[in-house]
């Protein structure tokens, strides 16, 4: 008998020891809901020490709007019914409501009738906002445009959103537990285990693109984003996929790419046009200028003479047009020939001047040097070509004033020709264009014509002597332009 009792004792004590040190709470009350006993869990979750709350009607707890519910669990209670996970809310001391996971059990007596309910509430919290987080980003990746999916290791799926069923066709129910190579073309399984391997050492793979297996056979180029899955302890336990089909962006570059070899192929076939147009056009202007050389001698008539002369320049003016023509067309199919001779640059630039000074009287041309002679290695035709053509835009870009001033400077190792103009100058952002083919700053003035050819020339012309070409100007004051040239040591 005292056996029993002592038993009975300790036996009381443990339970008493498990109820205080429990994290739920757990409350006792009578059927008509008056509180009997409260333990600790029940004072930190609720803010109510024991003696506030033991002898209180539990409502003290329940938020008004749920009185209903208390009648509810009553109500089983009473017929000896339990409760068990019931998710509510509850209210703190402090007003607040906390939503709580509830189980509640009948208290019998020793005749077997049910004198209260015992309640073990936990406060779930934590749980719930986890719960809430893992909703939404579950909502995000089913709502996603691109695949999401996930897998083990060993390469089974372990979960397949919306975006991916549409895509490869396979529905989640009937691909979760498959292996990843369902959707690998055979031919791509090394590319598995290279991403694999990658993932078990903890690192990504980033815009990896590939193709991919449908359902129905089709192949889907896609771009692959992979990331290990790590769990609580920072193992490796699996991997995400982000995969986004790419095929719209691979036509557009295929598309880009066709399109960009129809325009080569339209541009190289207008190159041959210009360089067979001005071959085709250099013989009969050859055969027109012999013919009026001919009539040169032979016309004595002053006004014929006159008329003559005029035909005579207007057909030297075509054809340097023709020949520059001729000479583009050359530089895009890589054939323009250059002599390479030892020539006197001083001796070229004062021929030019001279040329160039015959035909625009109403410019005067200075040569400023303290150089006599300076010796280059190159084709001196082309260098006077390149002079010639500084030296009449300067005279045509800078109308209505009268003079150009050259300059011809040198070290030891190189010379630099300058020619200035005070004419109308070229805007600063234009500078860099100006060497480009068929550029010209302003097209619309019609008292200056041109074609953009002539610094396109000597601009390769003189790239071609291993040289270099380059302009300085201001707006409405005028321009230099220079070009520098290695010398030839001479003995
Ligand atoms: P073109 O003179 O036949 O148009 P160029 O290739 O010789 O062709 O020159 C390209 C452009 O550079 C010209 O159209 C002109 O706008 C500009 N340019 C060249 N030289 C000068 C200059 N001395 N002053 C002002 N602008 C110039």
């Amino acid at each position: 008998m005292i056996n029993t009792l002592i038993l009975a004792e300790q036996k009381q004590a443990m339970l008493a020891a498990i109820v205080a040190t429990s994290d739920d709470a757990i409350i006792s009350k009578t059927l008509e809901g008056v509180i009997t006993s409260w333990n600790q869990s029940a004072e930190r979750i609720f803010g109510y020490t024991a003696e506030e709350a033991i002898g209180e009607h539990i409502s003290l707890i329940i938020p008004p709007d749920r009185l209903s519910e208390e009648t509810y669990i009553i109500g089983q209670i009473s017929n000896g019914q339990r409760i068990q996970h019931f998710e509510t809310l509850r209210l703190t001391k402090q007003g607040l409501q906390i939503p709580i996971s509830v189980s509640v059990s009948p208290i019998l007596n020793s005749e077997g009738l049910v004198i209260g309910a015992s309640k073990i509430a936990r406060d779930i919290s934590e749980h719930k906002t986890a719960r809430e987080r893992q909703a939404v980003l579950a909502a995000i990746v089913n709502t996603s445009d691109d695949c999401i999916l996930s897998k083990t290791l060993d390469g089974i799926i372990t979960s397949w959103n919306k975006a991916a069923e549409r895509m490869f066709g396979y529905t989640e129910a009937e691909i979760l537990g498959k292996h990843i190579t369902l959707i690998i073309p055979t031919e791509r399984l090394d590319e598995e285990k290279y991403i694999i391997s990658e993932v078990k050492k903890g690192n990504k793979v980033d815009h990896f693109e590939t193709i991919r297996l449908a359902k129905d056979g089709r192949q889907i180029p896609i771009s692959l984003s992979v990331s290990p899955i790590v769990d609580d302890k920072g193992n490796v336990i699996g991997a995400s996929k982000i995969a986004r089909d790419i095929s719209a962006h691979i036509a557009t570059m295929d598309e880009n790419k066709r399109l960009y070899e129809e325009v080569k192929a339209l541009n190289e076939k207008k190159d041959e046009f210009i360089g067979m147009a001005s071959h085709e056009l250099k013989t009969p202007l050859a055969s027109v200028s012999g013919y009026l050389q001919i009539l040169k001698t032979m016309i004595k008539d002053e006004k014929a003479e006159k008329f003559l002369h005029k035909a005579t320049v207007q057909l030297k003016k075509i054809t340097a047009l023709v020949t520059d023509l001729l000479d583009v067309s050359k530089i895009e199919a890589g054939k323009m020939q250059f002599k390479s001779e030892l020539f006197d640059i001083r001796k070229v630039a004062e021929d030019a001047i001279e040329l160039v000074a015959l035909n625009n009287k109403n410019h005067h041309i200075n040569l400023d040097t303290t150089h006599s002679s300076l010796f280059i290695n190159g084709d001196a035709h082309r260098i006077e070509q390149v002079i010639i053509n500084l030296l009449t835009n300067a005279i045509r870009y800078s109308p209505g004033q009268d003079r150009v001033q050259v300059t011809i400077d040198a070290n030891l190792q190189n010379v630099t020709i300058g020619v200035r103009d005070y004419g109308m100058g070229i805007p600063e952002d234009k500078l860099n264009q100006i060497f480009s083919r068929f550029y010209r700053v302003d097209n619309s003035n019609p008292q200056i014509s041109g074609l953009g050819i002539g610094l396109f020339l000597s601009h390769e012309i003189i790239e071609r002597h291993k040289g270099h070409i380059w302009a300085e100007s201001n707006l409405n004051e005028g321009s230099v332009f220079y070009f520098r040239l290695p010398l030839t040591p001479t003995q």
